[in-house]
């Protein structure tokens, strides 16, 4: 059985029982990076092997197949948050489900979902885009048809694109679009940003130095749209 074991983004308080109770019991625990994993494990007085699953090595993933076959419990976890979210993992799930191999996938923290939940708008629907490609064009074009839908947009960034990310959405979308920026969720110095994409953008050009995690949210400009998007389904 495969189990897919989300883990926390920031706060190692935030990890759940279930996922817990899993990395324990299971045989093996297949991980991005083993060092980092086993310091997760022993902060909780798990001694489990773990072996590194790698999306890009094809071996890798037959390795894993292999243990899962021979009727090994496995729990699959990433860096941090949920395995497959913009995180490796959807390979080898896809390759279990072919192989007629049990997946469970447990709730956890995830950057997105947490985001979403504390941005404070309309959740009903949204486009996740995670990394956008590095060329911009492709990124633009991405996000325009995103945008087109009508819905909050939310994209994952790095400190060191952060900047240049929301120039681009100023010049794809309008200056004035809004955004909301989740910086360091869970963590000591998490932070919450509202403001234009041009505002944002020129605050964090002047800082001397971008860090931390960041969540990008481009929410739709206030008026009358929204509140039709927050009228209540028809179906219920
Ligand atoms: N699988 C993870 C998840 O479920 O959210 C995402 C992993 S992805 C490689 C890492 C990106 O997630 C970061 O670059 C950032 O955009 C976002 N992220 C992760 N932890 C975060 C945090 N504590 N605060 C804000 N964003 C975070």
């Amino acid at each position: 059985m495969l189990y897919i074991v989300p883990t926390p983004i920031g706060n190692l308080q935030d990890i759940t029982l279930r996922a817990l109770e899993t990395l324990k019991t299971a045989d093996a625990v297949l991980c991005e990076d083993t060092r980092r994993t086993q310091i997760l494990l022993a902060h909780f007085g798990i001694s489990k092997p773990s072996y590194r699953y790698n999306e890009n090595d094809e071996r890798s993933i037959a390795r894993c197949l292999e243990a899962l076959r021979s009727g090994k419990n496995c729990a699959l976890v990433s860096d941090c948050g949920t395995p497959c979210i913009s995180d490796p993992g959807w390979k080898l799930v896809k390759a279990a489900v072919a192989e007629g191999i049990k997946v469970s996938s447990l709730p956890g923290p995830s950057a997105v979902a947490c985001a979403l939940a504390g941005a404070g708008i309309t959740g009903g629907s949204f486009t996740f885009l995670g990394f956008l490609p590095r060329k911009p064009g492709k990124a633009a074009k991405l996000i325009a048809a995103a945008y087109g839908l009508n819905h909050p947009v939310i994209l994952y960034e790095s400190p060191y694109r952060v900047v240049k990310m929301l120039q681009l959405i100023a010049r794809t979308l309008g200056a004035d679009t809004p955004v909301i920026i989740a910086r360091e969720l869970s963590k000591v110095y998490e932070e919450w940003q509202r403001g234009t994409a041009e505002s944002l953008a020129d605050e964090w050009s002047k800082k001397n130095k971008v860090q931390g995690e960041f969540v990008l949210i481009i929410d739709r400009p206030a008026g009358p749209e929204r509140e039709d998007e927050n009228a209540p389904d028809p179906y219920f």
